[in-house]
């Protein structure tokens, strides 16, 4: 297109509306087109598909499901029934993890925002709850918001406190979690004052004494005399200290952790925590677990790879069909109590008793039918709660 036809946005932001997404007009064309040809031959039918993956990313034995409410969002008031697992449910390779049946022309258009949903949301949601694995105890947060559209933010921290984060940085997504925004100190705040001792002082004189002090300590001092210099300053008012070393320094990372730690037990500053930001993933946090209390986690998690969800129709008119690679058919999908296993089999057939003899129970549940949501759906700290128990039945293997 020519540059005097461009009807873009210029002036606003280049995204969807919650209008245009629900229309169904952010949609690959070819779905379109499809059911532009089905309506016109007469020919749509009753057909089941299911959202599942046949890979993950990063070579991850599992996942974390996210996106679910905004899923429901975007497919009540279709013509649809549709059963999902739980949000927050870890799953695996093979196992559908959403489905819809209904007449295809009804809903065909929604597959590709479908699929946009659950696919990033998944993405964020298992990444954080890697690093929250690795970390154990120590709390983790998500302070990735500018490496992504504005538009995203609230979506992508809120799946980042599902997977397991303490707490985003953002007060927008904050606010939809219903939680209070964590931060701590910019590099800015530092360079404005000329001084990191000034610039400890104001903040601590200026800011709310319910938000925790942690003194940025790395700005132009090495990390070690900048944090006896703010334990000094700040005395017990000082909650921890932050490194966010740059790529250059990261090679002797745990070591500087480890001669802060020493230097500030050695002074009596034992109540002072590290807190470790820049460009921390799960195996920097394993790497740095030894002396970081607390971890800032950016690109990472905001940046998270997508999980590759396809969504394949498995039944045409009650008959099982599925493409080549695909397998056929109506499923069914049990977790072990016990175990934690989960087996996928044809849907009628029942599962009862896992081979280690504890109770299975059936992961998908109904969540929309004839258009109508039929189930509350939880709150973003159920959702995480429900994530961090199953955590602790699996490990990590990095
Ligand atoms: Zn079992």
């Amino acid at each position: 297109m020519s540059a005097d036809k461009w009807v873009g946005k210029e002036g606003a932001f280049h995204i969807a509306s919650d209008e245009e997404i629900k229309a169904g007009k952010i949609s690959d064309v070819y779905f379109q087109r499809g059911v532009q040809v089905l309506k016109e031959k007469n020919a749509d039918k009753w057909v089941k598909g299911e959202v599942r993956a046949s890979s993950l990313p990063e070579d991850w034995e599992w996942a974390v499901l996210g996106g679910i409410e905004e899923a429901a969002h975007l497919l009540t008031g279709l013509k649809v029934d549709v059963e999902a697992m739980p949000e927050g449910t870890l799953f695996h390779v093979e196992e559908p993890v959403l489905t819809v049946e209904g007449n295809y022309s009804d809903f065909a258009i929604y597959e590709t925002a479908l699929l946009g949903l659950v696919c990033q949301a998944s993405g964020v949601a298992t990444k954080a709850a890697r690093c929250k694995l690795a970390g154990g105890d120590r709390k983790v947060y998500s302070f990735g918001a500018r490496r992504m559209h504005p538009a995203i933010t609230p979506m992508v921290e809120r799946n980042a406190f599902i997977g397991g984060c303490d707490g985003v940085a953002v007060p927008e997504s904050a606010r939809l979690i219903h939680e209070e925004p964590v931060g701590t100190m910019a590099h800015a705040l530092i360079l404005v004052f000329g001084s990191e001792e000034e610039a400890y002082r104001a903040f601590n004189e200026v800011i709310d004494p319910k938000v925790k002090r942690v003194a940025l300590v790395d700005t132009f001092n090495d990390e070690k005399f900048a944090a006896l210099r703010a334990a000094e300053v700040l005395g017990k008012d000082l909650f921890a200290v932050r490194l966010d070393t740059p790529r250059s320094r990261r090679g002797d990372f745990p070591k500087i952790l480890e001669e802060v730690r020493w230097e500030l037990n050695l002074r009596g500053y034992e109540h002072v925590k590290i807190f470790v930001s820049g460009g921390i993933d799960e195996n920097r946090i394993t790497e740095c677990n030894p002396y970081a209390d607390a971890y800032g986690v950016g690109t990472a998690i905001s940046n998270a790879p997508v999980v590759d969800f396809s969504f394949d129709l498995v039944e045409v008119e009650g008959k099982a069909v599925a493409k080549r690679g695909k397998m056929s058919g109506s499923k069914s999908a049990f977790r072990c109590t016990e175990c934690f296993t989960t087996r996928v089999v044809p849907r009628g057939r029942e599962f009862e008793k896992c081979a280690c003899g504890g109770r299975v129970k059936p992961l998908l549940k109904t969540l929309i039918r004839k258009g109508e949501l039929v189930i509350g759906l939880p709150d973003p700290h159920s959702i995480r709660g429900y994530v961090l128990n199953q955590l602790a039945h699996i490990s990590l293997n990095l």
